[in-house]
C-alpha cells in the first residue's frame, strides 16, 4: 500500500475519516474556495516546475497578474533559492520512496538542493504562513519528507533541512526547520506506531469491523462525515456548510496540493 504524508495526517487526525476518504473514496469534492486556492496553489507550483526547468515561463506570468505578483515578490526575497550554483544538485518536484514494513511511503519535493555538505528541502505553500510553528513541525509533511531524504541518502539527519516559503504575500515569509538524529529517532518510532496500528485496524477491517472514531468534539463538527458516523449533535446545516471547514481542516487539505493521487 502506497502512503502519502496527507494520508499519515488524515489517519493520525481520525482513523475513520481514512477509511471513508482512501478506503472507500467517499470524501465529496472540495468546495468552490478551496477549489480555487487549490488552482492557484498548482499554478504557482507549475510555475516554478517550469522555471527550474529551463523552460519558458513569460506567458504564464503575463495571463495571469496575481501569479506575476507572487513571482516577483519571491524572486525579490529569495533570489539565492532562484539562482542555480554549479556545484548544487537542483531537482523539482523530486520524488522518493522508502519502504517500511508492508508500505511504500512516497513523498514528493517541490525543490531539493544539494551540495557536498547539505541538502535542503523547500516546499512552496500559497496560504498564509501559520501563526504556530508547532503545527508544521509536527505535521506528516515535515516529519516524513525530512525522515524520508534520511533514510534514503548518505546525508546525516543534521545535514537535512526543511524550509516552507509562504508565497502568497508582497513579502514572502519562510519557516526553516533543521533536522537532528534525536528527531529522527523519533519519527521513526512515531511512524512505525501508526503503520502497526494501520496494519490491525485493516485486518479488522477485512473481517467487517469499522476503523476506530475519535471522541467526539472539534474534529466531528468540522468533518464532512459527521452525519455518516451519527456525530451531528449540532445544528446539521451548519455542519455540512462548507463554512464549517475549520481552518486547521483546510491547512490539512491544503498541506496535500501537487502530491501524488496515491
Ligand atoms: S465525524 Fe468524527 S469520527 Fe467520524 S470520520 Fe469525522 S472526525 Fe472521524
Amino acid at each position: 500500500m502506497r502512503l502519502s504524508q496527507g494520508q499519515l495526517n488524515l489517519l493520525e487526525r481520525c482513523p475513520r475519516q481514512f477509511q471513508h476518504t482512501y478506503l472507500e473514496q467517499l470524501a465529496s469534492p472540495a468546495n468552490p474556495e478551496h477549489q480555487e486556492r487549490q488552482t492557484w496553489g498548482s499554478r504557482f507550483h507549475l510555475l516554478m516546475q517550469q522555471r527550474e526547468l529551463g523552460l519558458p515561463i513569460a506567458s504564464l506570468v503575463q495571463e495571469d497578474a496575481q501569479l506575476q505578483r507572487w513571482m516577483t515578490a519571491f524572486a525579490s526575497a529569495a533570489p539565492d533559492i532562484l539562482t542555480p550554483l554549479n556545484s548544487q544538485f537542483r531537482e523539482s518536484e523530486h520524488c522518493r520512496t522508502l519502504q517500511v514494513e508492508d508500505y511504500l511511503l512516497t513523498v514528493i519535493y517541490d525543490l531539493l538542493i544539494a551540495d557536498e555538505r547539505s541538502a535542503q528541502i523547500l516546499d512552496w505553500k500559497t496560504y498564509p504562513k501559520p501563526q504556530n510553528r508547532r503545527w508544521l513541525e509536527q505535521n506528516w509533511q515535515t516529519l516524513l519528507y525530512l525522515y524520508v531524504l534520511a533514510e534514503t541518502s548518505d546525508y546525516l539527519p543534521e545535514q537535512i533541512s526543511m524550509t516552507y516559503w509562504f508565497v502568497q504575500s508582497e513579502a514572502p515569509q519562510s519557516i526553516k526547520l533543521t533536522y537532528n538524529n534525536t528527531q529522527h529517532q523519533k519519527t521513526e518510532q512515531k511512524l512505525h506506531q501508526l503503520l502497526k496500528q494501520l496494519t490491525y485496524w485493516l485486518q479488522r477491517y477485512e473481517q467487517g469491523e469499522l476503523f476506530p472514531q475519535v471522541a467526539e468534539g472539534n474534529k466531528c463538527d468540522s468533518c464532512q462525515f459527521a452525519v455518516r458516523c451519527d456525530r451531528n449533535t449540532c445544528d446539521k446545516d451548519s455542519v455540512l456548510s462548507e463554512s464549517a471547514t475549520t481552518s486547521t481542516n483546510e491547512l490539512l487539505d491544503l498541506a496535500t496540493i501537487q502530491e501524488v493521487a496515491i
